[in-house]
């Protein structure tokens, strides 16, 4: 990893990487479990609007799994480069690492400075700790159970790496990190950078399951995360088998991936970890999960921004020309530079 302020040469090469890892992106296998739009309305869509289910539109699995630098092996749930971006919107992109074991070691594990524009990142270290820096002055370590919710907007220049202490001590490591877009009228706003401690999140019951609040509204509590669009995400975890049930607003995005476990969703379909399930935006009504033990949940809503998403490495735009600007930009420091590591 660089301990100095890159060159214009370094910084070339590494963008041809990152292109070359969103054409890994492209390329990768996606085998989705259905293309058509499936279980229009559910068992209960002939009563009023208050009994029925949403329409599930599609379930997507990713076994496919990549490194990203040497501490993170992820699934690209979702992304621009093989989904229809407006229908993830405002979401861009999601990289899970399931739980995988590391070794002790005296090693930093994670990736060095690279830049982002456009949008926001938010990881979720559900095992494991990483220690984070960036360009705008942002910094510390994301516990487990803590989300990191980074504004990049107009650039920052961050690294990612495994936390010290993690690495000495060797263990599970799980986490999830989330592309959330910004608006064509924020992306050149100033980065942001909110560090969300597990212990701010409120809990709400829904059934046997417990759902952790992380920003957005949910059973009459408010998440502590500032979104700039209106976004409503949680988190479930169900110790005991369970029926968890809740709605969202009408025409809004909802994606919900299961992070460990087996449910029935809408009393049709069987989802399992690592399954994407996205629900019909066209359809209004109630989520409903049928859980087993140790099932986790991860659910993200949000209102779709519409506008145009040009996706390009580290940069979210809202078109080609804005790319060409945002790599100029990074190459021309503008995104800022980390202090070196001691
Ligand atoms: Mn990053």
């Amino acid at each position: 990893m660089p301990k100095q302020p890159m060159t214009l040469q370094s910084r070339r090469s590494m963008l041809q990487r990152l292109a070359l890892a969103s054409l890994g992106f492209a390329l990768s296998c996606v085998r989705p479990r259905s293309l058509s739009p499936e279980n229009k309305g559910g068992a209960m869509n002939n009563e009023s609007s208050e009994l029925r289910f949403q329409a599930i539109h599609q379930v997507v699995t990713v076994r496919e799994r990549h490194w990203v630098g040497d501490g993170f092996y992820v699934s690209t749930v979702f992304s621009p480069h093989r989904m229809n971006p407006q229908m993830l919107s405002p979401f861009v992109l999601m990289d899970y690492g399931a739980p995988r074991h590391f070794p002790p070691t005296t090693e930093r594990r994670g990736v060095g400075e690279h830049p982002h524009r456009g949008f926001e990142t938010v990881t979720f270290a559900y095992q494991g700790e990483v220690d984070h820096r960036d360009s705008y002055g942002g910094g510390g370590t994301i516990q487990a159970g803590d989300v990191q919710w980074m504004t990049a907007a107009s650039g920052v220049v961050h690294e990612e790496f495994h936390s010290e202490e993690f690495s000495k001590r060797g263990g599970l490591f799980e986490m999830v990190q989330l592309w959330v877009n910004l608006p064509g009228s924020l992306k050149l706003s100033a980065p942001r950078y909110q560090a969300l401690k597990g212990s701010s999140f409120p809990q709400i019951r829904l059934g046997g399951a417990t759902a952790r609040l992380i920003a957005g509204s949910l059973g009459g509590k408010k998440g502590p995360a500032l979104t700039h669009t209106p976004i409503t995400m949680f988190d479930m975890d169900c110790s005991d088998s369970t029926t968890a049930e809740f709605e969202l607003s009408p025409g809004t995005t909802t994606l919900i991936f299961v992070l460990s476990g087996e449910a029935v969703a809408q009393e049709a379909r069987s989802v399992r970890a690592g399954d994407l399930m996205i629900m019909d935006r066209d359809e209004h009504g109630r989520v409903q999960l049928k859980a087993e033990a140790g099932t986790r949940v991860l659910v993200l809503n949000g209102q779709p921004l519409n506008e145009p998403v040009v996706a390009h490495g580290p940069f979210v735009m809202n078109s080609r020309q804005e790319i060409v600007q945002a790599i100029q930009d990074y190459q021309a420091g503008k995104m800022g530079t980390l202090a070196p590591t001691l």
